[in-house]
């Protein structure tokens, strides 16, 4: 079927404006519209792209990891992808999500995590025979920004690991983020200066993070929740994801206190209800709920797509934002 030339504009024009918008949320930490409109943005793009898959090019935003790294600071090369997740607004798409695993494992019921999708960034962490020898941003995925000597000053991260039963190469990945009270309590203390304000805690968390200046850094209410692995060599982690959790935790690596393992497409719903509820008193920024397959080997036979895992979605909850107050402010980058 050939692609209408309409149709064709149509999707130039979503690319145009998504890349524009990824340029401002990724690199310069100032995006200029809600992340809804953005999300609603992208499945225009991916409603065209099903319909007419000939549309789809690999630097389609629907194919690749948004970000970008800043040319200040030093590239760091991933040797194993950071990756995105794969969006559901609905319980009708955690079914479909639930779905597709069960048919392509040919199991009944699958065991799932779930945790808390903190707003913040990306970062990956190294740790050489337990001591932290490199930190990075996500970036496009394949190349981050080094971020070691900033990361160096959040005091939640540790700069060794405790214990001795830890791979003698270790990535740890997770997010870094400003909790809601100490943003908030920032940007008085910004207004009351007549300085400029954050926009939110995700811009937060980056644009202190990005600072060439580390001390710049050390001064800013950053913290960590660590969600996954990277590289792991010289040692074996168990096969359950919440079992590695629990490695992480007895290393001194700071997880979620709201993780869980739960069953079915079911516990997984049952969780996100719960913890909607409990949104507006967390002490972070949260956008939605994240499902992962909890078994590393059934992950395995999963696979990826090319910007996100098959294993894992992010169920994304309401925006809570108001961007017009945001814009009415002077955003600091
Ligand atoms: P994403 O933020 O939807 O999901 C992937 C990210 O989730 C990971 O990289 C990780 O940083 C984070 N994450 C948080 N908790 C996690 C957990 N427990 N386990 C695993 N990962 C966890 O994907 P993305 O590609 O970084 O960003 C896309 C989103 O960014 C869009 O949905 C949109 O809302 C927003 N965005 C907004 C604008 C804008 O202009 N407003 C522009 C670009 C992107």
């Amino acid at each position: 079927m050939s692609v209408p030339s309409t149709i064709q504009k149509q999707a130039t024009d979503l690319r145009q404006q998504l890349d524009k918008h990824s340029y401002n949320y990724y690199v310069l930490d100032a995006p200029t519209i809600p992340d809804s409109e953005y999300d609603r943005l992208m499945r225009e793009l991916e409603g065209l792209e099903t319909q007419y898959p000939e549309l789809i090019t690999p630097d389609s935003p629907t194919q690749r990891v948004g970000g970008q790294a800043l040319s200040e600071f030093a590239e760091f090369i991933h040797r194993q992808p950071m990756l995105s997740l794969n969006n559901a607004f609905s319980e009708e798409e955690l079914n479909d999500f639930d779905r597709r695993i069960r048919e392509k494992l040919n199991l009944n019921e699958i065991e799932y995590t779930a945790e808390p999708k903190i707003d913040g960034l990306a970062i990956s962490l190294h740790y050489e025979k337990g001591s932290l020898v490199a930190a990075a941003t996500r970036g496009d995925g394949t190349q981050g920004e080094d971020v070691t000597h900033n990361i160096r000053t959040i005091k939640i991260i540790p700069l060794r690991l405790q214990g001795n039963d830890y791979p003698d190469y270790l990535e740890v990945r997770g997010e870094v983020y400003m909790p809601l009270a100490q943003f908030h309590a920032y940007n008085q203390q910004q207004q009351q200066k007549g300085e400029r304000v954050f926009a939110n805690p995700r811009n937060a968390a980056a644009g202190s993070l990005r600072q060439l200046d580390p001390r710049i850094t050390a001064s800013r209410p950053l913290s960590m929740t660590c969600y996954g692995t990277g590289i792991v060599e010289g040692g074996e982690l168990p096969d359950n994801y919440s079992d590695i959790v629990d490695c992480l935790k007895r290393w001194g690596l700071p997880t979620s206190a709201y993780f869980q393992v739960v069953q079915t497409a079911k516990g997984c719903w049952n969780y996100y209800e719960n913890l909607h509820k409990q949104r507006a008193k967390m002490p972070f920024d949260i956008d939605g709920v994240v499902y992962k397959v909890n078994s590393t080997k059934l992950r395995e036979i999963m696979g990826f797509v090319s910007r996100a895992p098959r294993w894992a979605l992010a169920h994304k909850m309401p925006a809570q934002e108001v961007m017009t107050e945001v814009l009415a402010i002077d955003v600091q980058v």
